[in-house]
């Protein structure tokens, strides 16, 4: 392989960006070889570390991206940090091409008072935490209240939710954390509340998340009548997904489900955080305070003005769902700081022939799998038709993962290859047997690490 002298090219982060981006450059150029860096030494990104662990249907893609890693043209780097290990210039050297997928690792942050305490979380580190995140091991949040507060609105907020007051049999099946469910089974959380900005028509989650709310055994949805006010008559005129969002929202509303329900959880429309109340002591948050706001405008663009008027909500667990970010990684890529995106036109990164980008880092971190799919394989078309309209120059042998991993040895760097991350893998999937599920996450970097060069 190393002697092929067909196109090189090199993929920077090992989730659905990259993989599907790798999938579509191998199949439309029959001489071209891809590798694929990731930093972490276990590959899949979000399906590992984003994906809730009762959505295991979701995560079958990980099949596919498997398929790919094992193609013979294609090789899994992990354990490599793109920017710190290597930089993008050296990737740029040893390849015909570099395409940047390495997601939106960053965090959104309020912006407000207080939301450093202890009691406050980001959504990610949340996520984190119950999906077996190395970083985010040491979380352990306290759930010892008895009221949530969600920020934000989307399928994340619903994720968040979902996990805090399902019941745990729900979840020890799953490939859920054994420390997440063991916090989980001794929760005291029962009531969560989902705070947005704007109304009921606005909200950006799916209906296939808030049917999973309403479907919650032992939760009963407790909504405001206020915030649906003028709704019903605005349903007619909506197009069909979010007419059926909405209605269905509207039933939860009113109809509020199991009496003797012991847990509840619901919309809170119309308010924007405006500061993480401490408690006496400074030293926790025990509450939020909310800003009341009107819509200006309607439909999509609608805007929310404050009215001046304030809330506060009692609760011991603030998660903040407002969006991740992207992150640059070299100074030498360029980074548009205002939108948290590497600035492409089509994958084309602006102003730098040869790179190229897909996925969340391309286009801002929304959208399902099938979204980033489509943009990698967009991605992967405009590079081959670069290739073929001779914008790279294809006609000097590029030395590839060959110079590169000589490079990182230098270094101190040692990579995961695929089949040493297949040994992490039987690990975790033997680990989980023993409990009942799909697989025990190693939690540890290091750990991970003595397994793959075992
Ligand atoms: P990522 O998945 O983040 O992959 C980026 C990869 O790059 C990571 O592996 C990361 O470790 C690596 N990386 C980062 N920095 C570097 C570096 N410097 N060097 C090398 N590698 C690096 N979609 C669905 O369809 N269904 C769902 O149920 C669903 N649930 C979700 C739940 C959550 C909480 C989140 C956040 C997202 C969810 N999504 C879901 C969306 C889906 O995860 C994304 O569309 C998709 O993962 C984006 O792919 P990506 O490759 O751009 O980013």
């Amino acid at each position: 392989l190393s002697s092929s002298s067909g196109p090189r090219v090199c993929i920077v982060g090992g989730g659905p960006a990259g993989f599907y981006t790798a999938q579509q450059l191998l199949k439309a150029r029959q001489d071209a070889a891809v590798d694929v860096y990731e930093r972490l030494p276990v590959p899949f990104g979000l399906v590992r570390f984003g994906v809730a662990p009762d959505h295991p249907e979701v995560k079958n893609v990980i099949n596919t991206f498997t398929q790919t890693a094992q193609h013979e043209r294609c090789s899994f780097h992990g354990n490599v940090n793109v920017g710190k290990d290597v930089t993008i210039d050296e990737l740029r050297q040893a390849y015909h091409a570099v395409v940047l997928s390495y997601g939106a690792e960053g965090n959104r942050s309020m912006g407000i008072p207080g939301e450093d305490l202890p009691g406050v979380f980001s959504a990610k580190d949340f996520v984190g935490w119950y999906n077996g995140l190395p970083s985010n091991k040491e979380l352990r949040p306290d759930l010892s209240c008895e009221t949530a507060v969600i920020l934000g609105q989307g399928n994340v907020a619903l994720d968040v939710a979902r996990i805090l007051l399902a019941p745990v049999e729900m979840l020890k099946e799953t490939d859920i954390t054994q420390n997440a469910l063991k916090a989980l089974a001794g929760s005291k959380v029962r009531r969560v509340l989902i705070v947005g900005r704007r109304g009921p028509l606005q909200i950006a989650c799916t209906i296939k998340e808030l049917r999973e709310m309403v479907n919650l055994p032992n939760s009963r949805a407790d909504m405001l009548p206020a915030d649906f006010e003028g709704i019903a008559e605005a349903l007619k005129d909506l197009p069909r997904p979010r007419k059926r969002l909405t209605e269905l929202m509207m039933k939860a509303a009113k109809e509020g489900g199991d009496d003797k329900a012991e847990k509840c959880w619901g919309f809170r429309f119309f308010r924007s955080p405006v500061e993480v109340i401490a408690g006496a002591d400074g030293k926790r948050a025990t509450g939020i305070r909310l800003a009341l706001n009107k819509l200006e405008g309607s439909g999509e663009s609608a805007r929310a003005e404050v009215t001046g008027q304030m809330e506060d909500v009692d609760c011991g667990l603030i998660i903040s769902s407002i969006g991740y970010k992207s992150i640059p990684i070299d100074p030498a890529v360029p980074f548009d700081p205002r939108r948290a995106i590497v600035p492409n036109e089509m994958g084309r990164v602006q102003d730098t022939a040869g790179l190229y980008c897909s996925g969340w880092v391309k286009r801002g971190p929304t959208g399902v799998i099938a979204t980033t799919m489509n943009d990698s394989f967009d991605t992967a078309r405009v590079l081959i038709q670069d290739m073929e309209a001779g914008k790279l120059d294809l006609s000097v042998n590029k030395p590839g993962a060959q110079a590169i991993t000589a490079l990182l040895q230098t270094r101190g760097v040692r990579t995961v290859l695929f089949s040493q991350w297949e040994k992490i893998n039987a690990e975790e999937e033997k680990r989980g047997k023993f409990l009942g599920k799909p697989r025990e996450k190693l939690l540890d970097v290091d750990e991970m690490l003595k397994i793959a060069w075992s």
